[in-house]
């Protein structure tokens, strides 16, 4: 079987190859650390955290490198308006989003290098291509010659034509030429800088990721990826800046993710219909709104409503409720008219097929349902064994842990021991013994579950595994 993927470069469906053989490079473009993330942001942590597990199904060593981008000109206002240093601001919200796409089944990069903590690769970066004529100096800014990059334009597909006569490139009276951008930014007063030898100032956007990724990954990665809206201008400049300074071919593919609208209409602060992940994942759970994003392809638009999200729980629902029968009743032996293992055999190459199609897992998630219908029918005509069962519930694994899909606790799904440690640290707190109820509740916390004490009582809103208390129950 043969993985494809779609090829932003190339605009085509391109077979996988690696450069190394059973490993993958894999940069994404993280977030700007200035706010709480919305669920425009939480969409490409999803996908891309989805592309890299299938890649490690595969048989794949990953390397999964996300920056954080922690100077800008929204963090400096950010600051000033909540009275903190730079670092301050930047460290809260880099905590938030942790604690965000982790409740949405994230697994942790290899590497999350941060711009303020990459200053010097950064600027080495900026002197080579000052050094080999694709950028100059001016009034203490640093500008790319976008011109003289002859392959400019070539992943978001635009000529120097369509690009100069279009509205999306700044004209400043310091740039040599219109389509030039900037590389490095001369301080404004009372603003935050780095020493440079071009002056006072700081790194343009673009950069960052072009320095980031040859410090972490090398001259050349095998995917670079983000949202659809990072194509221009900034993972062609990013293209620009790598191959004009490396001389090779920055990433083989680029992938990217398509669009989320709110109703039907695009997410935007002036509107004032921007959805921060976190309610979303209060108000429904982390599993839920995965399982919603990743029932579109990833290049499709996504419209989000809460009808939409209602109509995603029931199928969540309807998966779940056949899990859980399914590990009841595999304890009960059947008779066993029917052999599974092909079946099996047969669903798992759907699974794959539709994953090696592009990571379309739409069509993955519709082969849990037809899976799902099958072992229903097997559990309402008990014509199976339940060793037979049991493989059921491991290939379903096999395939939830490919999509990240674990389940979010709810309170009846505590067993025991959790129960009897909420009643213990219940009595704790009306004891006033607070370094035992604390205790606790670290020690449930080690196990992903968070408690909130309200005025109703004590909550539990952890992101358990599915393994642990939906399988092995
Ligand atoms: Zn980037």
């Amino acid at each position: 079987m043969t993985l494809r993927l779609y090829n932003t470069l190339t605009r085509q469906k391109e077979i996988f190859n690696s450069i190394e053989t059973d490993k993958v490079s894999m940069y994404v473009c993280g977030p700007t650390v200035y706010n709480y993330i919305h669920i425009g942001n939480a969409r490409p942590a999803i996908v891309f955290d989805t592309v890299r597990r299938y890649l490690e199904y595969r048989g794949y060593r990953v390397t999964y490198v996300l920056n954080f981008t922690d100077v800008d000109d929204k963090i400096i206002r950010a600051a000033k308006e909540e009275g903190m240093d730079l670092k301050q601001l930047s460290d809260r919200y880099i905590a938030a989003y942790q604690e965000d796409v982790t409740r949405l089944g994230v697994r942790e990069a290899t590497v999350y290098p941060r711009v303020t903590e990459s200053m010097d690769e950064i600027i080495t970066f900026i002197q080579t291509l000052i050094d080999k004529g694709f950028a100059y100096e001016s009034e203490g800014d640093v500008y790319f010659r976008a011109r003289k990059f002859e392959a400019y334009g070539k992943l978001s597909h635009q000529s120097l034509d369509d690009l100069q006569s279009g509205a999306r490139v700044e004209v400043d009276e310091r740039k040599e030429d219109p389509i030039d951008f900037a590389l490095w930014k001369k301080a404004k007063p009372d603003e935050a800088y780095w020493e440079s030898p071009f002056g006072h100032g700081r790194p343009g956007w673009h950069i960052e990721c072009s320095a980031m990724a040859k410090e972490h990954l090398g001259e050349t990665i095998d995917i670079h990826a983000g949202g659809q809206d990072l194509t221009f201008p900034h993972h062609e400049n990013e293209i620009a800046q790598s191959e004009a300074c490396n001389g090779h071919p920055f990433s083989h593919y680029w992938m990217h993710n398509g669009y989320i609208n709110i109703d039907n209409e695009k997410m935007s602060k002036s509107i004032g219909n921007v959805v921060l992940a976190r309610e979303l994942i209060d108000q429904y759970s982390g599993v839920l709104l995965r399982f919603f994003m990743l029932s579109v392809h990833y290049r499709s638009p996504i419209n989000f409503s809460h009808e939409l999200i209602k109509q995603s729980e029931q199928g969540l629902k309807r998966i779940e409720n056949t899990v859980k029968s399914l590990i009841e009743r595999s304890d009960t032996g059947i008779s066993g008219k029917v052999s599974v293992a092909k079946e099996i055999d047969d669903l798992t190459r759907k699974f794959e097929a539709a994953m090696d199609d592009d990571f379309n897992t739409a069509n993955a998630i519709a082969v849990i349902f037809d899976a799902v219908k099958v072992i229903n029918t097997y559990l309402a005509k008990q014509v199976v064994l339940s060793a037979d069962l049991e493989a059921y519930a491991d290939m379903l694994k096999r395939f939830f842990d490919v999509l990240g899909l674990e389940i979010e606790a709810e309170e009846e799904l505590l067993d025991e021991e959790i129960d009897q440690l909420l009643v213990e640290r219940e009595e704790a707190r009306k004891n006033r013994d607070f370094n035992r109820a604390d205790e606790i509740r670290d020690q449930l916390k080690a196990e992903n579950i968070i408690l909130e004490d309200t005025a109703n009582g004590t909550r539990c809103v952890g992101v358990k595994q599915w393994k642990k208390y939906m399988f092995y129950r």
